[in-house]
C-alpha cells in the first residue's frame, strides 16, 4: 500500500462512510508552493525530494461534514544555521480537518478547527496536506549537535584587533569599523 500513489481526488462523503484509510505518497509536483519553500532552502545544490508520505483516515463526523485525521511526512536536506553544512531533516505534520461543501457547516465549527471548504462532493489530497507541511517547515534549520564554524562575535573580534594596531582609538574610544572603511576607501 505504502508503494502506491494516493488518488488525486477523492470523494469524500462516500470515504467518511466507508471510514477509508489511505496510504501512499503524493509527488512534490501536486504541491507547488512546498515545492518552492523547499527549493528556497540556501544550499547551493538544491533538490527536492519527490514525494511525501501520508495517511488519512476519512469519518464522518456530523451533517454535511467528514473528518479526516492522519499525518504527513518527507526528508529534506537544508543548511544547518550553526555550523553552515547540509542537515537532512524530517519534516512532518499531523492533520485534523473537516471537510465541507456548504459554508454554513464550517462557520458552525470551532475557530480552532482546521476546515476546507470543498466545491462539491470532491477534494483534492494536495488542498488537504499542502499548507500543514508548509507550517511544519523548520523555521531555523539545524543539526541536533554540531560545532560553530563561523560566529560573528569572533570577527568583530578580529576586526577590533586590527584597528587597535593601527592606533584607530580615539579619545579612548575603539572604532570597531575603522578597519573595514580602510579597506574599502583608497588613498
Ligand atoms: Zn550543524
Amino acid at each position: 500500500m505504502l508503494n502506491e500513489a494516493l488518488p488525486k481526488r477523492i470523494r469524500y462523503p462516500h470515504a467518511g462512510v466507508e471510514e477509508a484509510l489511505l496510504e501512499g505518497f503524493l509527488p512534490m509536483t501536486r504541491m507547488p508552493r512546498l515545492a518552492d519553500a523547499l527549493l528556497d532552502n540556501d544550499l547551493d545544490t538544491v533538490s527536492v525530494p519527490e514525494s511525501v508520505m501520508v495517511r488519512l483516515q476519512f469519518r464522518q463526523d456530523g451533517p454535511g461534514r467528514v473528518l479526516v485525521v492522519g499525518e504527513a511526512q518527507f526528508e529534506q536536506q537544508w543548511r544547518c544555521q550553526r555550523c553552515l553544512e547540509a542537515v537532512l531533516l524530517h519534516s512532518g505534520c499531523e492533520i485534523e480537518m473537516v471537510l465541507a461543501s456548504h459554508k454554513k457547516v464550517i462557520e458552525q465549527l470551532r475557530s480552532d478547527q482546521d476546515s476546507l471548504l470543498t466545491d462539491g462532493d470532491l477534494v483534492d489530497t494536495a488542498d488537504i496536506i499542502e499548507d500543514q507541511l508548509l507550517l511544519a517547515l523548520p523555521m531555523s534549520p539545524k543539526h541536533e549537535d554540531c560545532d560553530p564554524a563561523f560566529e560573528i562575535p569572533e570577527l568583530i573580534e578580529v576586526i577590533l584587533d586590527a584597528s587597535q594596531a593601527d592606533g584607530e582609538v580615539e579619545e579612548g574610544r575603539q572604532r570597531p569599523f575603522a578597519g573595514l572603511k580602510r579597506l574599502t576607501e583608497e588613498d
